[in-house]
């Protein structure tokens, strides 16, 4: 069997061995319980703060001063859109949140729960280039308008949102803007007091960290009603042990990102285009979704008119080309698209698409590879 190709990094991203190196010796070093009050605590704490500063930094927060901002470690990114989301809004009247329909399903469940709880909630639809208009949100708005949450960058097209443009619009009205930063963070600069947001949430499994770990990062003044109930850590906001290893690997893994951070994106961008040019020009009928937009540098959507995406997903993991049909909680569903849906993409171009997403541990020869295995199982496929 041919070795196989990994281009599944927006789904999770292999882990690096200087990640697990940090890791390994954080968890050797720092037995203790950070929130134990003794020497050995105290020590794991101070390494565990380190590891928050370091991290709240490379996401461009404020850290010093009265109004630092606060970075609250949680289990992923899932977990971060939940807090964020009804953290902020829980102890609120209800009122009116807005979002988009291309978010998600971690944004879109606190959405719905919203609702059940008498929110009024609108989701916006995105353009055919898989972009969430500025003034298509600005109509929506309402006076009791109270949180907008748009992602960074779509986790299926890595097409990228106006996010500067969103947060000075919300803040133009007094609204909080929240971003879902999950696929952005450690893949482009992110500037979190800069952009003047109310929150963000990022995970560190898709740059190259540890699985089991992600953070809210909330401005200084905004309050977050905890979702879990039951110890003092994080201020309460986020009970339960910290974990010092897999904080100490999430900065470990940006600090690794932000070193090289824009060679390696220009590298994956010419390796993702060569991708791209050399399956549209085999395949003609083949098209880039979200090509006008901005897009991740890593993230490929491609569509195969008049193949099944099922099929043709099955037939590349038996060449060895691992990809997605969608997101990783609705992959092995023949659901379509609700992201392609809501671009307003022809029902032939949704169920031909597949997400291929590189990483900067991808070669341009495997790039060649992928695309020579997918030209050929296309012309056995292609009806
Ligand atoms: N948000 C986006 C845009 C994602 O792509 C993902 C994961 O695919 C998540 C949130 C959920 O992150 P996690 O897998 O860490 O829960």
């Amino acid at each position: 069997m041919s070795e196989m190709i990994y281009l599944d990094n927006n789904a999770t991203t292999p882990l690096l061995p200087e990640v697990a190196d940090a890791m390994r010796e954080a968890a050797l070093r720092f037995p203790a319980n950070p929130a134990s009050q003794h020497r050995a605590g105290q020590t794991a704490r101070r390494a565990l703060e380190e590891a928050r500063e370091q991290i709240a930094t490379l996401l461009g927060a404020k850290t010093s001063g009265m109004d630092a901002d606060r970075l609250i470690f949680t289990s992923g990114g899932t977990e971060a859109n939940n807090l964020a989301i009804l953290g902020m809004l829980a102890t609120q009247t209800p009122g009116h949140f807005v979002t988009s329909a291309i978010e998600h399903p971690s944004l879109l469940g606190p959405a719905a729960e919203l609702e059940r709880r008498g929110w009024h909630v609108t989701r916006v639809t995105a353009d055919e280039s898989g972009v969430v208009k500025v003034g298509d949100l600005a109509a929506v708005f309402r006076d009791d308008t109270r949180l907008v949450s748009i992602m960074g960058a779509n986790n299926e097209t890595g097409v990228l949102q106006p996010i500067a443009e969103i947060s000075k619009l919300c803040a133009g009205r007094n609204i909080f803007f929240h971003t879902d930063a999950t696929q952005w963070a450690g893949k482009l600069p992110t500037h979190f007091h800069d952009w003047q947001l109310a929150a963000l949430s990022c995970t560190a499994h898709k740059f190259h960290g540890p699985l089991g770990i992600g953070a809210v990062l909330l401005r200084h003044d905004i309050a977050l009603a905890p979702q879990l109930f039951g110890g003092h850590q994080q201020a309460a906001a986020r009970p339960g042990t910290e974990s010092l290893p897999l904080a100490v690997g999430m900065g470990v893994a940006l600090e690794y990102w932000q070193r090289e951070a824009a060679s390696r994106a220009e590298r994956i961008a010419v390796m993702r285009d060569e991708f791209e040019r050399e399956l549209c020009v085999a395949i003609p009928t083949a098209t880039v979704v979200g090509r006008k937009a901005p897009r991740l540098p890593n993230t490929s959507n491609l569509t195969f008119p008049g193949v099944d995406r099922q099929a043709l997903f099955l037939a590349l993991d038996m060449a060895g080309v691992a990809c997605s049909t969608g997101s990783a909680c609705a992959s092995g569903s023949s659901e379509p698209s609700p992201v392609l849906l809501a671009m307003g993409l022809k029902r032939e171009l949704i169920e031909g698409a597949l997400r291929f997403s590189f990483s900067h541990l991808n070669t341009p020869e495997e790039a060649r590879e992928a695309a020579r295995r997918i030209i050929n199982a296309h012309k056995q496929l292609y009806r």
